[in-house]
């Protein structure tokens, strides 16, 4: 659907290869972040995450390895070996530590790193955080929240409920029945959610051929990835306000 997507001017496609030329110390070929002939610490470039840790944009990754990665270069890169060089190495060292911070994060966490590759791919997503609805609230403008249509009755019905739950807070008095009704729709949509996921990584089988070339359909791909974040979203959200409202 259209209004799912649309083009993200925010974030620069980094040309390839941007992290690889002549050393500034020695002109021989470098590597990422050290040179591979006096190992001398090098600029610190605009970079997309996955460039960063010289991985290419796919999105079943070895998680322990990128780990292990991102301890040794936190060591290499650490500020306070490059104290006594001084001068730019001791800013790129400072730069390349926040990237490498930066990425990790994003990398590491398999939502994110889906949400970041679909970035990458020039796609945004749909503002479905509890600060873009907070917001949209606060100034009352609608909000663009698109029910996936096979939970359309249930969401209605689930509405009702935490409504009616609401209601009986306000009157001080709470049906239990009302509760354990509402915690088993919640436990009914966390098992919609861990079907999402899996859903989701049966795409990244598919976009991770794609990448190696060995499958067409790279736009089919993609959107079928968008479409599953939203979904995620959505029903993520309901989860957590329903969890709130059974708390409080
Ligand atoms: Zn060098």
């Amino acid at each position: 659907m259209a209004t799912n997507s649309k083009t993200d001017t925010a974030l620069p496609i980094y040309a390839e290869g941007a992290l690889t030329g002549a050393c500034w110390s020695c002109g021989d070929m470098r590597a990422a972040h050290f040179c591979q002939a006096c190992g001398k610490l090098q600029p610190a470039v605009p970079t997309d995450y996955f460039t960063f840790f010289g991985l290419p944009r796919k999105l079943n990754i070895d998680v322990a390895e990128l780990e292990r990665e991102f301890h040794r270069l936190s060591r290499k890169l650490h500020p306070d070996l490059y104290v006594i060089s001084g001068g730019p190495e001791r800013e790129w060292s400072l730069e390349k530590s926040s990237q490498l911070n930066d990425a990790y994060r994003t990398l590491r966490d398999p939502i994110t790193r889906t949400a970041y590759l679909l970035k990458l791919e020039g796609v945004q997503l749909e503002e479905q955080s509890k600060a873009a609805t907070d917001k949209a609230r606060a100034s009352g403008e609608e909000k663009k929240q698109v029910v996936p249509p096979d939970l359309l009755e249930e969401v209605f019905e689930l509405n009702m409920q935490l409504e009616e739950l609401r209601m009986g807070k306000k009157m001080g008095e709470v049906g239990e029945s009302l509760k354990s009704e509402l915690q088993h729709k919640k436990n009914d949509f966390e098992q919609k959610l861990a079907a999402t996921d899996s859903e989701l990584k049966k795409l990244w089988d598919r976009w991770d051929a794609v990448v190696d070339g060995n499958e067409p359909g790279r736009i089919a791909v993609r959107d079928g990835m968008v479409a599953l974040l939203n979904r995620r979203k959505y029903i993520a959200n309901l989860v957590r306000d329903v969890t709130a409202e059974l708390e409080s």
